[in-house]
């Protein structure tokens, strides 16, 4: 004999039903079987709902009554044929009684928890009677018995406990001698022993079918839901989750326990005491294979975390003092407290010294619970023993649940690793002596995000999802934008790492998808974004809360530098090809590495110097394994290589960086490359990163512009001054060429002194052929103290930065 139940979802609709009735028949051809139901999907909140406000003088209760008529009635209109008049008089005559009870309710205002459980009973009733005449209807062998006539509590009601022996002896009599290839019974509801309406408690049909089974020692137990299995997490909030095949009794109560809302967490014990397996299935899926639920299944090599589940609000109370220590019987009178009150405690942490007990129990009870031990312990309060119970709320627990993670080291610090990379504050750890299940305490807030970073880490092998925000969206930005869209597929295959641009923005618009924007007519639909300032960014960036998360700045602006800060301090990683940050003073520019290891957040720029060139990495890796700089030499300016490979006596020295300009070779601004600023800029990074510690102006600029030039104010006049100043520039270009000379724009790095300034390069010289828009550096170590060690290549353009802000990302999701 096989039990199976079937769920709200598989009983919620006609179209559902048919699909349990195809399996239900399916079975019946070979043994006769137990059908548990639940009530019709969203009922036993609808019935709440009208008892609670019928209890307020509320008269909407009539609406949700309706609301309920029509759910049932509908169903069976489509699933009965019309001749069928019995069946709808039948369910007419219940749902009248229904709202007679609804109206009594209304009547003298008063819902107890006994009048609950009347009330809520309708649903089973209900769903139960109409499957029993759809199969009937459609000739099956089928009986429907009614549960509460079996199953016998005590009358704890709205969560009643049941007496075994009774209901074993009620079960067995009943089917000793019945014949019927199918039997349907409501689940969740039973009688008192004085015969009053009781039930099992939310979600409590999964344990009607677990008792049916146990005493009948039925081969297997049957949980037909909405999903396919026990997932390695709730598949509603982590889209990677995936169904667990097996699992130990242990595992899986554990899991429910923890809040797998698939399994109600009774039900396990039942069943376990004879091994009966439990399989969860999909009745929308019968095909996919679900999850068993045995002794048979060991993991012993398999995997070590098994699964993660996770219960929302919970309080954590504390209760401290110094009249605490060495002297026993605190946390007996406090249990036995919160037991007296029912007050469920579902985690409990002692520090060693004693000073404090510190528990979670469900955020419902806290008013009962803080008021009880109040009480309880109001003459050690009145003497400063220990002080009031401390209540923190808004918390949540998240565990992750192993019977295998005793036999292994580092489960803990992995996962507590995971949680600190991402700035998720554990509140407070519980890891019983079975080791079955670590269990956090953390924010309400964080728990998507933990939920995804825990499984992440120990379910998806290696996989990595990174989480990245644009701010600007210039040439630079677009194509970053463009090359993220043609690599997406190759990274996730190759690499592993999802990578998913959630939040995207210029100076005017923003626009955000916390599954991934498209990145299909993006432009489009920033043209239409929300109006965007950076603080608003940024507090969306925190809404957000993902994991890896990562803002990318791909701006040349300054306020966007200064938001790096709140980034960083968010433990969000920052990538920039935006120079301000790194060229600003020192004290602003440490404090940003010095947040970055703090946070745990990288702050990765690689393409303030030499756009996608590995300049910075190299230099890194190079003092990271112990040399020593001794002198940098550089052309590190693609725009002003550009303007002096083109500018000669035959051509405008105006003409020629007006060209650069619209090549996209300068800043927005021509003047912070043409005054050699940029330059200093990439230098004193260099600098910087060798350990020097200096400041722009420390920085020797040896300008070649005139004090015109210098002086202008605006770009438009800055260009008006290259016009009449362009004899200047002639007798410049005259003097190289009269030398044999070519003219580069070099940065120089020498014992702790910098300077920048066009030279004369003279032919054989390696800066002599520098082509284009190339930029070379020259690092002189004390590795390689006369051949030194160049990188050469593309120094600019929007190509080539966008790809050096590509694999800082990409250099983090490695990490
Ligand atoms: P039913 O009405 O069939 O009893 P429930 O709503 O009680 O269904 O339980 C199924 C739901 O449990 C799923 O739809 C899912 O949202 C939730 N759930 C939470 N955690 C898990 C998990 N680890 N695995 C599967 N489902 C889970
Ligand atoms: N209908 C009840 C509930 O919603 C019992 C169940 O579905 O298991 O809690
Ligand atoms: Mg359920």
């Amino acid at each position: 004999m096989n039990v199976l139940k079937f769920g709200g979802t598989s009983v919620g609709s006609s179209e559902n039903i048919n699909q349990v009735i195809n399996i239900l028949e399916n079975y019946a051809k070979t043994e006769p079987l137990i059908c548990v139901v639940s009530a019709v999907g969203g009922i036993t909140n609808k019935l709440l709902k009208s008892g609670e406000l019928a209890q307020n003088k509320d008269e909407r209760y009539i609406t949700v009554f309706k609301e309920i008529r029509e759910a049932h009635l509908n169903i069976l209109s489509e699933l009965i044929s019309d001749q069928n008049s019995t069946a709808k008089e039948y369910l007419e005559t219940k749902l009248q009684a229904l709202k007679s009870l609804l109206d009594g309710i209304y009547l003298i205002n008063e819902l107890s928890p006994k009048t609950t459980d009347k009330l809520v009973s309708f649903g089973e009733l209900l769903s139960s009677y109409i499957i029993t005449e759809v199969l009937k209807e459609r000739g099956n062998n089928v009986i429907r018995k009614n549960s509460q006539e079996l199953i016998i509590t005590d009358s704890n009601f709205t969560k009643a406990e049941v007496n075994f022996d009774i209901t074993n002896a009620n079960i067995q009599s009943y089917f000793s001698d019945k014949n019927q290839s199918i039997t349907i019974l409501p689940g969740f509801i039973s009688k008192s022993e004085n015969g009053e309406q009781t039930t099992l408690g939310r979600g409590g049909s999964d344990f009607t079918a677990a008792i049916v089974a146990a005493a009948l020692k039925a081969t297997r137990l049957e949980i037909w839901t909405d999903v396919s299995g026990m997932y390695t997490a709730n598949p509603k909030l982590v889209k990677q989750a995936y169904p667990i095949k097996n699992l130990s009794y242990q595992e899986a109560m554990e899991l429910s326990h923890f809040g797998a809302k698939v399994l109600y967490p009774p039900t396990v014990q039942p069943v376990l005491d004879y091994n009966i397996p439990i399989h969860i299935k999909n009745t929308l899926e019968p095909e996919a294979s679900g999850t068993v639920i045995s002794n048979e299944y060991t993991n012993a090599k398999t995997t070590v975390a098994r699964g993660i589940s996770h219960i929302d609000n919970i309080s954590l109370l504390t209760l401290q003092g110094n009249g605490m220590v060495g002297i026993p019987g605190f946390s007996k009178r406090l249990f036995e407290t919160l037991a007296i009150e029912k007050v469920n405690v579902i985690l409990i942490t002692q520090a060693s010294s004693e000073h404090s007990i510190c528990f979670g129990i469900s955020e419902d009870d806290i008013v009962k619970a803080e008021k009880a031990i109040n009480l309880a312990f109001a003459n050690e309060i009145a003497l400063h023993k220990i002080d009031p119970i401390l209540v923190e709320k808004n918390l949540a627990i998240v565990a992750l649940v192993g019977d295998n993670m005793k036999n292994h080291q580092g489960v803990s610090g992995k996962l507590f690793s995971a949680l600190g990379k991402n700035n998720i504050n554990i509140r407070a750890i519980a890891q019983g002596a079975s080791e079955k299940n670590i269990s956090t305490v953390i924010s309400q807030n964080d728990v998507k995000k933990a939920l995804n970073t825990i499984h992440e880490r120990f379910f998806e092998d290696q996989n990595k999802q990174l989480n990245v925000f644009i701010t600007g969206v210039g040439n630079v930005g677009e194509r970053l934008v463009e090359q993220i869209k043609q690599q997406r597929k190759f990274l996730k295959e190759q690499l592993k790492i999802n990578l998913r641009v959630i939040g995207l923005s210029d100076s005017r618009k923003m626009i955000f998808d916390d599954s991934g924007l498209s990145l299909k007519n993006w432009k489009e639909r920033l043209e239409n974004g929300e109006q965007a300032t950076l603080q608003d960014f940024l507090e969306r960036v925190k809404t957000f809360n993902l994991r890896n998360s990562i803002f990318v700045d791909v701006t040349a602006n300054e306020s966007v530098a200064n938001m790096y800060e709140a980034y960083l301090r968010e433990s969000i990683a920052v990538v920039a090809c935006n120079k301000i940050a790194c060229s600003s003073n020192l004290e602003n520019y440490q404090n940003l590495k010095y947040l970055s290891r703090k946070y745990n957040a990288p702050f990765l720029y690689e393409t303030n110097v030499g756009a996608g060139l590995p300049v910075i990495d190299t230099l890194n890796n190079l003092i990271a394994s112990g040399d020593r700089v001794t002198s940098i030499q550089a052309v590190l300016s693609g725009s002003l290589n550009f303007v002096f490979n083109n500018f000669n006596d035959q051509t405008k020295f105006h003409d020629v960086v007006k060209q650069a300009q619209a090549e996209g070779y300068t800043e927005p601004d021509p003047r912070i490359d043409l005054s050699g600023v940029d330059v200093a800029r990439k230098i004193l990074i260099l600098a910087r990163e060798s350990g020097t510690d200096m400041n722009l102006e420390d920085i020797q600029n040896n300008s070649f512009l005139t004090k015109a030039n210098l002086d202008s104010d605006s770009v438009h006049n800055f260009y008006q001054t290259l016009i009449d100043d362009e004899d200047h520039f002639q007798k410049l270009y005259a003097s190289a060429k009269s030398k044999n000379c070519q003219f580069k724009y070099v940065a120089e790095f020498n014992n702790g002194q910098a300077q920048v300034g066009l030279k004369e390069i003279p032919v054989g010289h390696p800066f002599y052929n520098l082509e284009g828009k190339d930029n070379i550096v020259m690092f002189y170590t004390q590795r390689y103290p006369e051949q030194p060690m160049i990188i050469k290549g593309a120094g600019a353009g929007a190509d080539v930065t966008a790809s050096g802000l590509f694999s800082d990302i990409i250099r983090i999701g490695n990490n």
